[in-house]
């Protein structure tokens, strides 16, 4: 374990914004984790999570609360006897992409359309991370994870995670810190069945249809690449945290007049319908490129927010008020941002808090 004060926090995310971390750690071998424990027991407090860095705004003012940077690396594939499945088990500092490329290598299915997604595999189960019709929680078996409430390392099954849409037990909670993920794969040449119509398209063959392993990949990449989805370096819409905001819930009445439009509502796994959040930023009036706050604008390419020069926290949280307030006066649906915050920017609670309280009234 390597720890080390006063860090800038910025160039380890992928906005680019925030001060600095007060204390941070990297673990890159699991057997130095008992370091990172002595190290809060030393500081009195939990410490907070890092991994890529990809759904993070950290606040100006940085923060005090010690970071532990996951920086482990490694995956153990086990092959069932049945040879029906196969096990991975991933340190939680292992990228999510290398991953992705190395399960299409030894043939299994059930992780190909997460490719392109930024950040490491521990990361993967807080927020349920999903695209293009897969979500994590078609895979996890388990996880193993310190609990810092109990002091001692403990193992959860996927159903002990609680992983709903983009949410689950460890999301907004500093109680664990995953060590380990582990996922059932199915060995097949073909993916599963390509559920999304611009994937579908840009394969050629219609939604419904398993094409082979590589070639979903491939498609998935090219539609992330028309969207400003992947970390290009040197792209002007680099500096960006993906989705600002969560696909809201909506009710029956809001889906069909939504549909009439044409809209992209989906029924998720959880049996619950929402639809894009970039459509509705769109649909009130946002445009492409549009300048938003000091350094934050829309980016070139989707209707998601990036950031460009000296942009801060505020001015993040200032982007994101301007859009959410657009959205919910064009529609009357209020938008929840998903990124969590490093430190304390009371603008971005604010906002997260009005969220919820449209949510819950
Ligand atoms: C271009 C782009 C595209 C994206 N596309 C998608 C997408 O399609 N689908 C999607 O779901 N997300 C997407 N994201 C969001 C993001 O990449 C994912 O949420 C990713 O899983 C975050 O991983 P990370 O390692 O960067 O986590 P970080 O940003 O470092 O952390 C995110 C949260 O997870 C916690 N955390 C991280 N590691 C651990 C751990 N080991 N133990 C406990 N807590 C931990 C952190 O404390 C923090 O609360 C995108 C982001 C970008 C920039």
């Amino acid at each position: 374990m390597h720890a080390r004060v006063h860090v800038p926090l910025a160039p380890l995310t992928t906005l680019g914004i925030g001060g600095d971390a007060a204390l941070i750690a990297e673990l890159t071998d699991p057997a130095e984790f008992p370091e990172v424990v002595a190290l809060a027991d030393r500081e009195g407090a939990r410490p907070l999570v890092l991994g890529g860095g990809s759904n993070i705004l950290v606040a100006d003012a940085g923060c005090t609360v010690p970071v532990v940077r996951m920086a482990t690396k490694g995956a153990k594939f086990e092959h069932g006897d049945d040879g029906e499945q196969v096990t991975v088990t991933v340190q939680a500092g292992h990228v999510l992409q290398d991953l992705v490329e190395q399960s299409i290598a030894h043939g299994l299915t059930g992780l190909e359309t997460l490719i392109g997604i930024p950040g490491t595999v521990g990361a993967t189960p807080v927020q349920n991370v999903g695209a293009y019709g897969q979500e994590v929680a078609d895979v996890l078996d388990r996880v193993t994870a310190w609990d810092w409430a109990v002091g001692r390392e403990v193992t959860l099954s996927a159903e002990d995670c609680l992983l709903g849409h983009r949410t689950s037990i460890f999301k907004h909670s500093t109680r664990w810190t995953l060590l380990t993920v582990t996922f059932r794969l199915r060995p097949s040449k073909l993916s599963t069945p390509i559920r999304y119509g611009m994937v579908a398209e840009a394969l050629g063959v219609p939604k419904g249809t398993p094409v082979p392993l590589a070639d979903a990949a491939s498609a998935v990449l090219a539609v992330r690449r028309s969207k400003g989805m992947l970390l290009d370096a040197g792209d002007a819409d680099n500096r960006n945290v993906g989705s600002v905001f969560l696909s809201p819930v909506i009710d029956a009445k809001q889906a069909e007049k939504l549909l009439a439009e044409q809209a992209p509502v989906h029924t998720f796994p959880d049996g619950v319908t929402r639809v894009s959040a970039s459509y509705l930023i769109k649909a009130a009036g946002f445009g492409l490129g549009r300048p938003l706050a000091p350094g934050i604008r829309m980016s070139g390419k989707h209707f998601t927010l990036v950031a460009e020069g000296e942009a801060t926290a505020r001015a993040f949280a200032e982007a994101a008020r301007v859009v959410a307030d657009a959205v919910q006066k064009s529609t009357g649906i209020r938008l929840t941002p998903e990124p969590d915050l490093f430190g304390d920017e009371p603008a971005y609670l604010r906002l997260k808090q009005k969220a919820l309280a449209s949510t819950t009234s």
